[in-house]
């Protein structure tokens, strides 16, 4: 199939890759020329623009930071130049990136005038997911949107939920990362308390994981370094997800909160929390470096 993929980052990156290793002609764009250059090297064409990398595609994925990006790249700013203008019309269109449900839905009614399909598929599994091709997709749009991408999102992921119409995707997902950001911070309190009383945080680590506080973090994502071989605090809080797109999803969070006057204290909390780590210059590192927090300096 002839893909074009936009967002070639910590994980449009090895999905893009894993795509080319299926057998799929993958034209690719990203901004940022190294980020190109990776997928070129893994056998992906490097397209000058977005709008050359949609010339003949049958899909188009996109993997961006955050709603402004994805509105526009497909709509274009100001109401000018959006990309659903070089689209065919009954292509598919995949938006990966985690955004507000709101311009998803922006997106697909615009994409729907213009004779073009629109889904929302959000991600879930870290960039270890992302390389093993073993992420988790949560997908908003119309079942027949869902059983066309089914085959290439089965390259990427191992585990496809159908969440509801345009929107749903993003939902489930900012619900998912509002848990996975209380649930970092806990898990980083936790293992600063024990190593400051002395304990090993391997040996607390393992206790926990496999006791009643056991999670995500614990099992594949520890934010103490040394602790797991591949994790991203072992790599100096590189090349994982970003304290900033945790920040972003947080706030997605409390925005659909307000909404619905839903109580969502602890997530609430934990925004404040990523944005004072934001502001003490932590943004670019990944999210689990939130335990510095916690830390004697
Ligand atoms: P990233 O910052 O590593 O990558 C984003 C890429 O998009 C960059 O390479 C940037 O140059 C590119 N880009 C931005 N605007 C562009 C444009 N107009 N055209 C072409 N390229 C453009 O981010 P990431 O970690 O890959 O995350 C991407 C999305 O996936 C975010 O919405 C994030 O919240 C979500 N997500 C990330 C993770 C993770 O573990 N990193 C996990 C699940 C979901």
């Amino acid at each position: 199939m002839q893909i074009a993929f936009i967002g070639l980052g910590n994980m449009g990156a090895p999905m893009a890759i894993n795509l080319v290793k299926a057998g799929h002609s993958v034209k690719a764009f990203d901004l940022s020329a190294p980020a190109l250059a990776k997928v070129q090297a893994e056998g992906g064409q490097a397209a000058a623009s977005a709008e050359e990398a949609v010339k003949g595609a049958e899909v188009v994925i996109s993997m961006l930071p955050a709603s402004q990006h994805v509105e526009g790249l497909y709509l274009g700013r100001g109401g000018t130049g959006g990309l659903l203008a070089h689209i065919a019309k009954g292509v598919l269109v995949i938006d990966s990136s985690t955004i507000a449900a709101a311009t998803s839905q922006k997106v697909a009614k615009a994409a729907e005038a213009a004779g073009i399909a629109f889904i929302d598929a959000p991600v879930s599994g870290g960039t270890g997911g992302a390389i093993a091709g073993t992420l988790t997709f949560m997908v908003g749009g119309a079942d027949a949107d869902l059983e066309r991408a089914r085959p290439l999102l089965e390259k990427m992921g191992k585990n496809i939920f159908h969440a509801g119409a345009v929107g749903a995707g993003q939902t489930a997902k900012i619900c998912n990362n509002m848990l996975l950001g209380i649930l970092m911070i806990g898990t980083s309190e936790a293992i600063a308390l024990g190593v400051a009383n002395g304990l090993d945080p391997k040996v607390l680590s393992e206790i926990m994981r496999r006791s009643s506080g056991g999670n995500w973090a614990l099992e594949v994502y520890n934010p103490y370094p040394g602790v797991q071989e591949n994790s991203a605090a072992t790599r100096g809080y590189t090349g994982g997800f970003g304290t900033d797109l945790m920040l972003k999803d947080l706030g997605l969070a409390q925005e659909s909160a307000m909404a619905v006057r839903a109580s969502t204290p602890l997530g609430g909390m934990a925004r404040a929390l990523y944005a004072a780590h934001s502001l003490a210059g932590h943004g670019p590192e990944d999210f689990s470096s939130v335990i510095k927090m916690m830390q004697k300096k």
